[in-house]
């Protein structure tokens, strides 16, 4: 799924970050693999997954790295940060407090990361349509401010997922083209 050819052009290191259980996990799965797990175990060892693509009529080989369940001790370190051009923050749709953390997650992307690092803030779980406590309006507007890309996503339903990932990574291509 998803080796686009054997050469690469491009290798875009992009980081997910957000609270615990937001759905980061499933997010790069439903991008890397085309899998979704329902009782997904928290992550542990896997650092990073790749998927090549074609961006333009050039190879681009996305090098997306996942928290490792660390986001639970506020001890996501400055090595995970080192070297990405783009990150993705992450809240859960229907638990407003992960929403609440994120100008944290922000401020601490800001403080570890490249200056010009391309940033889409998502909201997972659209599925959850039901339970929602975060209103699309009010992350829309606190992406405007913050000058952040964002779209809400289910990683269950591959609801923009793709789009997401292709947004972050076209910006990206685009900077340095
Ligand atoms: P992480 O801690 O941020 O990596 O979160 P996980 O990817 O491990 O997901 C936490 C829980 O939310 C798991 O039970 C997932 O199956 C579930 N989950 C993840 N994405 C979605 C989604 O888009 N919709 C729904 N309904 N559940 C999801
Ligand atoms: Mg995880």
């Amino acid at each position: 799924y998803g080796d686009a050819s054997q050469k690469v052009d491009y290798v875009f290191k992009v980081v997910l970050i957000g609270d615990s259980a937001v759905g980061k996990s499933q997010i790069l799965s439903r991008f890397a693999r085309n899998e979704f797990s329902l009782d997904s175990k928290s992550t542990i060892g896997v650092e990073f997954q790749t998927r090549t693509l074609v961006i333009q009529h050039k190879s681009v080989k996305a090098q997306i790295w996942d928290t490792a369940g660390q986001e639970r001790y506020r001890a996501v370190t400055s090595a995970y940060y080192r070297g990405a051009v783009g990150a993705m923050l992450v809240y859960d749709i229907t638990k407003r407090q992960t929403f609440d953390h994120i100008p944290r997650w922000l401020e601490e992307l800001r403080a570890h990361a490249d200056k010009n690092i391309v940033i889409i803030l998502i909201g997972n779980k659209s599925d959850l349509e039901d339970q929602r406590s975060v209103p699309t309006e009010d992350a829309k507007e606190f992406a405007q401010t913050e000058e952040l890309f964002f779209l809400e996503t289910s990683a269950l339903e591959a609801t923009n997922v793709e789009n997401a990932f292709l947004t972050v990574l076209t910006e990206i291509f685009n900077i340095v083209n």
